[in-house]
């Protein structure tokens, strides 16, 4: 698979989406082009790790700008590895852009369909999970560590849109750079919820390292989930980026649990006038 995911200016945007629909913009941060100090140099963008906010604000307003997407149309979580999704509107544009206060309580998924509002999120290994239905030009994005991949909230997220009517053909996912199987180790307490969410037919996604030792592939695992839930494969992008591996990211693993937080994020950036006056 050709990897979705294309560096530009400090950031990956995801290209292989964003090439096919006019005025979306989606991608993923590194740690690089920020003005954080260590053990966050430099590009924070999470509120909640103890980093200086202004700090943080000044992050956003540098992504802000990349992106083309103000800070006001910004949405942002108070993420809590759970499986709670929320449709966004208009009305909460701003939430948790410059404060954490704000930020939408006790929430790992959002999704919407209107212009002008970016979704984003915050991970350091956990896996961001993005969301398109280009004929309903419905876009979500998930966060979904190990806790949210055995709650399913990717499945979670699929069902719900199903269940709206899209139809699966027409229903993508793109799993987007977080931690990797090599560099993701988990113990027996971990491996007994994975084996909980398999069925019988599935690739089993860790290997046992040593006695009650796993590796644990979560982009493997977050895929068949997908694929469950009535994805069909070739709908699914996987990229092939590690955030431990891989040193222009913070990994919370490799840090020792002290460092910063990429953003994922997605949107469409085009106002149109005719939805706008009609509402
Ligand atoms: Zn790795």
């Amino acid at each position: 698979m050709t990897e979705p995911f294309r560096l530009m200016n400090d950031l990956y945007i995801l290209d292989s989406w964003m090439k096919k629909n006019s005025g979306l913009v989606a991608g993923f941060t590194t740690r690089n082009g920020g003005k954080s100090s260590e053990p966050f140099r430099s590009m924070n963008l999470a509120f909640h790790v103890n980093d200086n906010s202004d700090d943080v604000c000044e992050n956003r307003r540098i992504l802000a700008k990349k992106i083309g997407f103000p800070l006001q149309q910004w949405v942002s979580a108070e993420q809590t590895h759970g499986k709670n999704i929320r449709r966004i509107t208009q009305n909460d544009r701003g939430k948790g852009a410059l404060r954490y206060e704000d930020s939408i309580k006790d929430t790992d998924g959002f999704y919407t369909e209107e212009k002008g509002v970016l979704l984003t999120m915050c991970y350091a290994d956990c896996v961001p999970i993005y969301f398109l239905a280009p004929k309903q030009q419905r876009i979500g994005i998930v966060h979904s560590g190990w806790k949210g991949t055995v709650q399913k909230i990717a499945g979670e997220m699929a069902a719900k849109w199903l269940s709206d009517g899209i139809d699966p053909t027409e229903l993508f996912a793109a799993i987007g750079p977080s931690i990797c199987q090599n560099c993701y180790q988990v113990d027996d307490r971990v491996i007994q919820q994975v084996d909980a969410v398999l069925s019988p037919n599935d690739d089993i996604p860790y290997v046992e390292t040593e006695k009650g030792c796993y590796q644990l592939d979560l982009k493997a695992l977050n895929r068949t989930i997908l694929e469950n839930a009535g994805l069909p494969k070739e709908n699914i992008l996987v990229t092939s980026l590690c955030t431990s591996c891989h040193h222009d990211f913070y990994s919370h693993r490799r840090d020792n649990g002290k460092t910063g937080r990429m953003l994922g994020f997605i949107g469409w950036n085009k106002e149109v006038s005719h939805l706008e006056s009609s509402r």
